[in-house]
């Protein structure tokens, strides 16, 4: 599987999904869709959603869009941001939905978003993943995992950091100033509008990519702060002692079906927890979901669930409730800086 290369083998922020998971849901999903659904549950489904390319909601979230963003992209964020808009959320108080997203349904979730993602590139401004993209069209590519979205974010903040100079970062009319990992850069990968449930109506993929947007906007957060030793460790080529600044993730054990690669969480609430949640959400309280979403999300919730080892004792209140909270904060620089610098200009 391919590692992000901004990444440098350290902050690991992309979201993989093998294709074998994807066509083992499909295998699921297939003996409960095959057949036609009887007559009262037919006339019972809900009203079908609607307008899904409208992109007045995919605007109200005020983002620095890449004018480069393909039609296909562009068709696909406004899907998920409509149908993200248009579930009927009731999580149950036990869930952790409202201790994550600070309150029930999905007007929560936009608030969410709103904080944590604030450009998103087109797969094209990433020359690597083009690549992919290309390999992956011509059939030349690897088969066993494709990249879906990273957020940089957490990596364009470090490399602030390093130069010791403040930057701004502009992209389709906006411009932020990049202060925290909360600068909220997501690049979409060639997973993201090519997938292997393509054949899934596209009520059902949009729940799937939001799921992923939901994932890579936990990436920003620097929950517990960013220290000097955090810089000092990753200017020796370590991983920071706090996973949780960009919730960075861990390579998956032995014995997993990700084992050795970087697609599991060893700390707690980390973005396949928060996935997991919102997917947990659909798949049992969506009030106005078909039962294809349903099951599409109950799915993704199990993929997610299986990436995070400490899982049950994050859901029975063993590992403390869900901080949510981000920190730009860092007490001092270390005099390694000449070094990171050469680190990241590699
Ligand atoms: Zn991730």
């Amino acid at each position: 599987m391919k590692h992000h290369p901004r990444c440098h083998g350290i902050i690991d922020s992309s979201k993989k999904i093998p294709l074998r998971i994807a066509l083992l849901a499909l295998l699921a999903l297939g003996a409960t869709i095959g057949g036609a659904l009887p007559a009262r549950f037919a006339a019972a489904s809900p009203a079908p959603f609607s307008n899904l390319t409208d992109e007045k909601e995919l605007r109200s979230y005020d983002l620095g869009l890449d004018p480069n963003l393909s039609s296909v992209e562009r068709k696909s964020l406004a899907e998920d941001f409509n149908v993200l808009s248009q579930m009927d959320l009731r999580p149950d108080p036990s869930e952790p939905f409202r201790y994550i997203f600070g309150g029930e349904g999905t007007a929560q979730i936009k608030k969410y978003l709103k904080r944590r993602v604030h450009f998103l590139l087109s797969v094209k401004n990433d020359p690597a993943l083009a690549k992919q993209l290309a390999d992956e069209g011509a059939g030349t590519a690897p088969t066993h995992g494709m990249t879906m979205a990273a957020n940089i974010g957490p990596l364009m903040w470090y490399q602030v950091l390093a130069s010791g100079q403040s930057q701004s970062y502009s992209l389709g009319g906006k411009t932020l100033e990049i202060n925290s990992t909360r600068i909220g850069v997501i690049q979409l990968g060639p997973g993201y509008t090519k997938v292997a449930y393509a054949p899934f109506p596209p009520e059902t993929i949009a729940v799937n990519r939001m799921g992923i947007l939901i994932h890579e906007a936990r990436h920003s957060d620097c929950t517990g702060g960013f220290t000097a030793q955090d810089l000092a460790d990753m200017s020796g080529g370590r991983r920071p002692q706090n996973p949780a600044c960009g919730h960075a993730h861990t390579k998956c054990p032995p014995g997993h079906i990700y084992a050795g690669l970087p697609a599991c969480d060893n700390h707690p609430w980390g973005a396949y927890a928060i996935e997991a949640a919102f997917h947990f959400a659909v798949a049992k309280n969506c009030a106005n979901c078909t039962q294809l979403q349903k099951q599409s999300a109950h799915a993704f919730y199990l993929d997610a669930k299986s990436r995070v080892p400490q899982f049950n004792d994050m859901m029975n209140g063993k590992m403390g409730p869900p901080n949510m909270s981000s920190s730009g904060q860092i007490t001092f620089f270390p005099p390694e800086f000449d070094q990171l610098t050469e680190i990241f200009q590699q």
